[in-house]
């Protein structure tokens, strides 16, 4: 295992903000080697003591924007810039900012993170349907049974995994990490995720749809989605002539058929649902 120098945690890792720091080198450079970073505009969540940083920047990237909400690291970041990070200190920028207020840049940019587990969908949710400017890409290191749902390993769908590939065009596990590679080891297994973010408008009516479709996953469909008798009958029909049997569940729709049932549907998003991440932690 390497530990970076300057990287590893000098005191007790805070659990209420997720910190479970990455000090496995092959890892590190796994996710830094994800995407192209030469000449990108890149945003870190969560930096941290800057292991990944550190990475990232020996990639050469336009520039580094680093969010951080601990306030103590941003003391050891701001360090590490001015007495490390000298050659490229030009291209850094420091936020001290919970990710979920911060207004990302409106050029092109790509996100890059060791995801705080404890808002991986508040996170993806804020980046893919709710700011106005979107990245073009993200990395996220998140838990191996979020990525696994994401990218529908077992073969069903969720709404999540339904909501991510409606905004990515292309969803890729980049390899799975172990929780020794952490400091502290976190309880679950880890994975690293590639998206690449469709350039179309998020679907806010789709995303409506969804929450509603999987209210309660173990009901029918048509109950979590009709609310009068006919509109069941209505629904039931239209499963059947997607070729869906009548008493089909959420979980066994493909975007498709989703996106076929919400041409025959009168939704509206409920855009102040989506202010603030308080629609993300509904997923
Ligand atoms: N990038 C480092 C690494 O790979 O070792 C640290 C990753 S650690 C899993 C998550 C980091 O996110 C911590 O540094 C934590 O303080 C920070 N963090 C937690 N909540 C945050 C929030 N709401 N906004 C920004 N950063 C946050």
């Amino acid at each position: 295992m390497y530990v970076p120098e300057n990287s590893s945690p000098p005191h007790r890792a805070k659990k209420s903000l997720g910190q479970n720091f990455l000090t496995d080198r092959r890892a590190l450079d796994d996710i830094a080697g994800a995407i192209p970073v030469s000449d990108r505009y890149i945003v870190e969540i969560g930096p941290g003591y800057g292991a990944l940083t550190e990475v990232l920047l020996s990639h050469h990237p336009a520039r580094l924007d680093l969010v951080e909400l601990d306030r103590d690291l941003i003391a050891h970041l701001e360090k590490r810039k001015q007495e490390e990070w000298t050659a490229s200190a030009e291209k850094i920028r420091i936020h001290h900012a919970d990710i979920l207020h911060y207004d990302p840049p409106s050029e092109p940019y790509d996100i890059i993170a060791n995801i705080p587990y404890y808002i991986t969908s508040p996170i993806l949710f804020r980046f893919l349907y709710e700011v106005k400017h979107p990245p073009e890409r993200m990395v996220a290191l998140i838990q191996r049974e979020v990525a696994e749902k994401i990218l529908e390993v077992d073969g069903r769908h969720s709404s999540l995994s339904l909501a991510i590939a409606a905004r990515c065009s292309h969803r890729q596990l980049i390899r799975h990490v172990s929780a020794r590679a952490f400091s502290p080891a976190p309880k679950v297994e880890s994975s690293v995720i590639a998206l690449t973010v469709s350039t179309d408008a998020p679907d806010h009516a789709l995303l409506q749809l969804l929450r509603r479709g999987f209210s309660h996953p173990r009901k029918k469909l048509s109950s979590n989605l009709a609310t009068d008798p006919d509109g069941k009958i209505r629904i039931e029909t239209l499963l059947c002539d997607m070729g869906f049997p009548a008493d089909a569940r959420a979980e066994t729709l493909g975007l498709d058929a989703w996106r076929e049932i919400l041409r025959h549907m009168d939704i509206r998003p409920i855009t102040d649902l989506l202010i603030g991440g308080q629609a993300a932690s509904r997923w």
